[in-house]
């Protein structure tokens, strides 16, 4: 790929935008200082319109191909570009879009930016490279006088002025009307520090808030959209605020921005961005209240402690190339457990990094051709599809653990903190990271490091031997370096225990400490689907948890449990023996526990319970669906948050899908996320003829399921038996809608959540035949390869184990 940072090295832009939410119009003008080296003189421009182009006030010949706008004939040095532009607000959630909603019978409208990775251009003309750092002056004109108007930094000035329609240079399509008033609104922004330009942001819309100021001085406020309840901001403030003054104190370098706004936005791709001193986010991401459950809330608490650290990792010293970020991604994923962990340590987080993000590291590491986790990109294309959450976020963030581990917290801090020092505002690769790292460590940082984070996969340990391992059971000879083997969570590795040491271990099982306790389930549940350990035998082994109370290790019992449902299909004898062998393993907790949360109870057991009703509801147990459909409200805002979603869904089950209608009407007035996302998986829980047809054609509301959460309802509905092969279908002939709906960075999703849920041949056929046409795309060719071999070797993994595990079934 070209490099245009080659040619030319911007130093400040000058950005004017004049914003028209109703004609969804911007018109722009950027004025570029900086110097010229080379011959050509390009920038960045997509879907822009240029009207105009000067170097140094006078007007030169441009050509604009292939998203690149060339300027022709310019000399080399220092020089000012001016361009003039238009262009139209997107509706993908990339660039400059439109989100909207509905508040008191009217529209509203929000316009707000997306720019990472590669999405500046569609606001700009620019360099858009991460390592092409300047500084920032926004100016801001919007035709609404009512608007707020956010963006990176304080606002330095913000007037409203009244115009007779003629004085203004308005779009034709505005019509000009000499007796009409406007208000336009201006607002100025102070000169941002150097930065990447994918990290340029700015927010126009109405909007509720909530402000403080943290121990050390910096102004943090939070903002949703007037639909939204103002409850559900405090928290999210409150945590932003203690989180900066953590990471001032554990970087050593202060957050160097005034102040921190954080916005959730209707419309939203992914779950949160960290554009710097202006974090947006999905709604589910960041709204939190006490009527939402206490899981979600230290989920959202770990969003923005992420996007918090971003504000180093990233915003402040940022990659120099897309191929390291891992050192952005790897990072934040780490220190969103580790920063919540301490303003939280009642919560024990890390359980959640151990048994979400360490099983989703090892799950898909253990595919080949899998990415690595610093990975080469050479096509635009391809920088969409680095963000494999669990290879640079999940697997990086268990490296970086590692390190940690064994450095030690203190000497890893240390390091760390003469990194922010010495390359602050500028640009990195992973050598300056070990760079820092190394004085502070007994062994070769860069040596140890390089091996784990450019090979992808994982060693198995086996006595002395370490070989890689694929999740078929097939291994190779690929070394990594070790560090002292150690039977907790610290190490991106498993261990093949023999039958007879595992057994040993289980035995001792509560003598154990946790994180041992994981490490055996997890590293037996991996080795169950290979042939080197029988599902059949994990079987003889879940009896032992009935009695477990610890939440994270039922967490992983209740993984291994969910695997065994793809032997016993709902139409087939095995789904009521599976269901009764269930109801076995949770008996005692459903007892212990009830079916309502108790005042006052620990954490520990609000969650548990969350995995008991889920399985109490497959095993359709009628006590607990009465008891549940018992405490069911027409006003879901009056129904215990804990356990909202249970309680609606023992309601559908228990009167035979009737509420469906009722349900939908309620999703499309609702505004709480986390509602809108309990009804949403429980209606796609449809089975007969006629609901079924309505979540089809949910598919293609966007009106009323937002394109955000399509992929939710599409992966639902995979994993609805009753659904699973009308969505197959729907997907392969509904794709070049699909690319309509959702971004560039989404599109893989598709392929991913749809190889995912592929359980019979026929399936898998239906799979290859659609996707193999779509091999030469770029944006999806890797996750198609990985997938072949995922679906493969699932399909030999149930062929192997059912015998045995309706055996056992059978025996029950
Ligand atoms: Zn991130």
């Amino acid at each position: 790929m070209e490099r245009l940072f080659d040619n030319f090295k911007p130093e400040n832009y000058k950005i004017e935008l004049r914003i028209n939410k109703n004609t969804e119009e911007v018109q722009g003008r950027v004025t570029i200082s900086g110097e010229k080296f080379k011959k050509a003189l390009k920038l960045h421009a997509k879907n822009l319109k240029i009207i105009n182009v000067a170097i140094n006030d006078r007007k030169k010949e441009f050509e604009l191909k292939d998203d690149i706008l060339e300027i022709i004939d310019v000399e080399n040095g220092a020089l000012v570009i001016d361009v003039n532009y238009s262009f139209k607000l997107s509706h993908n959630m990339e660039g400059v879009y439109l989100s909207t909603y509905e508040y008191e019978g009217k529209e509203e409208r929000i316009v707000s930016t997306q720019f990472e990775s590669h999405y500046a251009r569609e606001g700009f003309p620019c360099i858009d490279e991460p390592e092409a750092k300047a500084t920032f002056d926004l100016k801001i004109i919007d035709t609404d006088d009512t608007d707020i108007i956010l963006g990176n930094m304080p606002k330095k000035a913000e007037r409203v002025l009244e115009y007779t329609s003629v004085d203004i240079d308005e779009s034709p399509e505005n019509g000009v009307n000499l007796n009409k008033t406007v208000k336009r609104k201006i607002v100025e922004f102070e000169t941002t520090p150097r930065m990447s330009t994918y990290l340029l942001a700015f927010v126009v819309g109405h909007f509720n808030s909530e402000t403080i100021k943290n121990k050390h001085g910096v102004e943090i406020t939070t903002y949703a959209s007037l639909n939204q309840p103002k409850s559900m901001l405090k928290f999210p403030n409150q945590i932003a605020a203690d989180a900066l003054d953590f990471y001032d104190d554990l970087f050593g370098v202060p957050y160097p921005l005034p102040k921190l706004d954080q916005v959730a936005i209707p419309d939203f791709e992914a779950g949160a961005m960290e554009n710097w001193g202006l974090v947006t986010y999905r709604e589910a991401c960041l709204l939190a209240d006490d009527n939402t459950p206490k899981s979600h809330n230290e989920y959202v608490a770990t969003v923005i402690t992420h996007e918090l650290s971003h504000q180093w990792f990233g915003d402040l010293v940022t990659m120099k190339w897309w191929d390291n970020l891992w050192l952005n991604e790897s990072f934040a994923n780490m220190m969103q457990f580790y920063c919540a962990d301490h303003l939280h340590p009642e919560w024990k987080i890390w359980q959640d990094f151990f048994t979400e993000d360490c099983l989703a590291a090892l799950t898909r590491d253990s595919l080949p051709g899998v990415q690595s986790v610093q990975q080469e990109v050479k096509n635009p294309e391809e920088i969409a599809t680095l963000f494999d959450s669990s290879i640079v976020y999940a697997k990086g963030a268990r490296l970086m653990f590692m390190l940690m581990r064994i450095m030690g917290e203190r000497s890893f801090f240390a390091g760390l903190k003469e990194y922010f020092k010495k390359h602050q505002y500028g640009n990195t690769t992973g050598d300056d990271l070990w760079n820092a790292l190394q004085p502070h460590a007994k062994f070769d940082v860069k040596e140890f490091m390089d091996a784990w984070i450019l090979q992808p996969g994982y060693p198995m340990l086996t006595d002395d031997d370490q070989q890689r391992f694929f999740i078929n059971g097939e291994t190779d000879n690929t070394k990594w370096p070790l560090p002292k083997i150690t039977d907790d969570m610290s190490g991106h590795y498993i261990i093949n225990l023999s039958g007879q040491e595992f057994a040993e271990k289980v035995e001792n099982f509560d003598n154990l400490n946790l994180e041992q306790r994981l490490r055996l389930l997890i590293d037996r549940h991996l080795l169950s689907k290979t042939p080197i350990v029988s599902t059949g035998s994990l079987m003889d082994l879940l009896p032992k948890f009935r009695y477990e109370k610890s939440e994270p290790v039922f967490g992983i019992v209740s993984g291994i449990i969910n695997s065994l449902k793809t032997f016993a299909a709902p139409d087939t004898e095995y789904y009521p023996k599976l269901q009764r062998y269930i109801y076995y393993i949770i008996e005692e907790n459903l007892e212990r526990l009830g079916v309502k949360p108790k005042s006052g109870e620990d954490t520990n057991d609000t969650k548990l319970r969350d995995y008991i009703l889920g399985f109490a509801l497959y095993a359709e147990d009628e006590k607990t669906i009465n008891a549940l459909a018992s405490l069911y409200d027409t006003d879901y805002n009056k129904i215990n948050a804990e356990i909202r979603g249970d309680v609606l869904a023992a309601k559908f089950r228990r009167d035979g899908e009737e509420d469906f209608d009722y349900m939908l009407d309620y999703y499309k007035k609702e505004s709480n996320p986390t509602i809108k996302a309990e009804i949403l998986s429980t209606i796609s829980d449809a089975r007969t003829s006629k609901n079924i047809k309505k979540l089809v054609e949910l598919l293609e509301k966007p009106e009323i399921v937002r394109p955000q959460d399509h992929a939710y309802l599409y992966a639902y509905m995979l994993s609805n038996y009753w659904t699973r092969g009308i969505a197959y279908d729907w997907c392969y002939s509904h794709w070049d809608y699909i690319l309509e709906l959702t971004s560039d960075k989404s599109i893989d999703d598709y392929a991913r959540i749809s190889a995912s849920r592929v359980r019979t041949r026929e399936d898998a056929d239906k799979f290859y035949q659609f996707f193999d046409q779509k091999k030469n795309d770029l944006a999806l060719k890797r996750t198609i390869e990985v997938a072949r071999f995922d679906i493969e070797a699932r399909l030999t993994w149930i062929k192997n184990n059912t015998a045995s595990v309706h055996d056992r079934l059978n025996r029950f």
